[in-house]
């Protein structure tokens, strides 16, 4: 995360903590785009990438010269690190529009919470999309591995446990199910997130979505009519 390293954007954010550390937990950030807008605009690139139809905006060398001023994209994306899941492609998107946050089976941590806090408090987005996919390795592994009592290899346990009580909640259902529940599992946390993101989502300033991507027709299919998108 290049704008981290930088000076003025380190200053920002010790500027933003030392806000938060004096009460400031609301602190103004830029406004990104309502979140309802840009699930309108992530759906209809969604659509285009299904179509075959893809425009491949926000690429030429005026964006990037744009977004070397700065950078404020209207949407997160967590999504699974699967090589067949890439969101700019996927949502037919450019520089500068997703702020992307992947890790094996779409999984939370303190590290990956933050960085979303960070998109959200600092940069102004206003949509979180919490984003499966069929087939994940991650979630299938966690599955098997919990179903035989076993344990993986090195750091890997770690993501599985994290999947843990999305398997535990979907025995004898298939992967889907448990795929899913590993989605709304992270939507879930992510709403209820203090200090930052609960009060956002609270007031209507933050919108938190789950997804699932399928694999073969590449269309995203959300989650928000059976959740109600808050
Ligand atoms: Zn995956």
């Amino acid at each position: 995360m290049k704008t981290l390293s930088s000076p003025r954007s380190f200053f920002l954010l010790a500027g933003l903590m030392l806000s938060l550390s004096l009460g400031g937990g609301c602190l103004a950030a830029p406004d990104a785009g309502a979140p309802g807008e840009t699930l309108t605009r992530l759906k209809a690139g969604n659509a285009r990438f299904v179509a075959g139809r893809l425009e491949h905006p926000n690429l030429a060398s005026e964006r990037r010269s744009e977004m070397a001023q700065g950078q404020r994209p209207s949407a997160v994306i967590l999504t699974c690190a699967d090589s067949r899941v890439p969101p700019e492609l996927v949502f037919d998107q450019g520089l500068g529009d997703l702020f992307v946050v992947r890790v094996a089976g779409n999984v939370l941590n303190d590290q990956i919470i933050g960085s979303i806090e960070y998109a959200v408090t600092v940069l102004g987005s206003r949509l979180v999309v919490v984003l499966g996919h069929e087939r994940c390795g991650a979630v299938a592994a966690a599955r098997d591995t919990f179903a035989a009592a076993g344990q993986a290899p090195g750091h890997i346990q770690s993501i599985l446990e994290s999947i843990r009580p999305a398997v535990e909640a979907t025995r004898g259902q298939p992967l889907a199910a448990t795929s899913l529940a590993n989605v709304r599992q992270a939507v879930d946390m992510l709403r209820a997130s203090k200090p930052l993101l609960q009060a956002r989502v609270a007031d209507g300033s933050l919108q938190v979505v789950g997804a699932n991507y399928e694999l073969e027709s590449g269309a995203v299919v959300f989650d928000e009519a059976a959740r109600g998108a808050k």
